[in-house]
């Protein structure tokens, strides 16, 4: 890891269609916090508008397994069927490197193995949806799945509710405005703990 700067690490994890991501991408246009986003590799296709080095290191199964033989991950998981997605060392490095801050829009056993690894360094956040079938509309609305693949992320999704209790935080997105400035007010928080 990067010697001169040791920047904090901000997990969000949540059920897929919990708006973590949209909170994820609303703390990156807050200059005044220096986060960058942690890049994950992932050996499912692209979607939609996504693009290669930026929202994902789009690589094969095969180089997937590859890396993790070679130990070249944080954490991986095989998150859905088939599908692995990971948070290379490097990117890490990369990020802390620039004297920035780490945030990651990763799956719950992911996000919880971040922070076992770095216990003071990481804040781990849990963005709660209001309801299983809440999930369910807006997963259908984003349009960008299979009602199989839908039926997939939900099965895991009562799961990965049982464990917010293990998150040193959680927000409830019921509504955006609030969750978006809960957010804001944790991540400032946490990076004024430094000085
Ligand atoms: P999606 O296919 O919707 O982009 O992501 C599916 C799930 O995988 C989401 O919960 C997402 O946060 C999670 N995920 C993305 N990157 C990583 C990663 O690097 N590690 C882990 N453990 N999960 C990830």
């Amino acid at each position: 890891m990067a010697k001169e700067f040791k920047g904090k690490l901000f997990v969000f994890s949540a059920p897929s269609g919990s708006g973590k991501t949209t909170i994820v991408r609303h703390l990156l246009t807050q200059e005044k916090f220096g986060l960058a986003f942690s890049i994950s590799a992932t050996s499912r296709a692209p979607r939609g508008e996504e693009i290669n080095g930026l929202d994902y290191y789009f690589i094969s199964r095969e180089e997937f397994i590859k890396k993790i033989k070679n130990d070249e991950f944080l954490e991986w998981e095989e998150v859905y069927r088939d599908n692995f997605y990971g948070t290379l060392k490097s990117e890490v490095e990369r990020i802390w490197s620039q004297g920035k801050h780490v945030i990651f829009d990763i799956d719950v056993a992911g996000g919880l193995r971040i922070k076992k690894k770095f216990p003071k360094e990481t804040l781990a956040v849990f963005v709660k949806p209001p309801s299983v079938d809440e999930l369910k509309i807006r997963l259908k609305k984003r349009k960008t799945e299979s009602e199989d693949k839908i039926n997939m992320r939900i099965a895991k999704a009562s799961v990965e509710l049982a464990t917010a209790p293990q998150f040193d935080k959680i927000i409830k997105n019921y509504e955006l405005d609030i969750a978006l400035k809960e957010a804001e007010e944790l991540v400032g928080n946490f990076i004024d703990l430094e000085k």
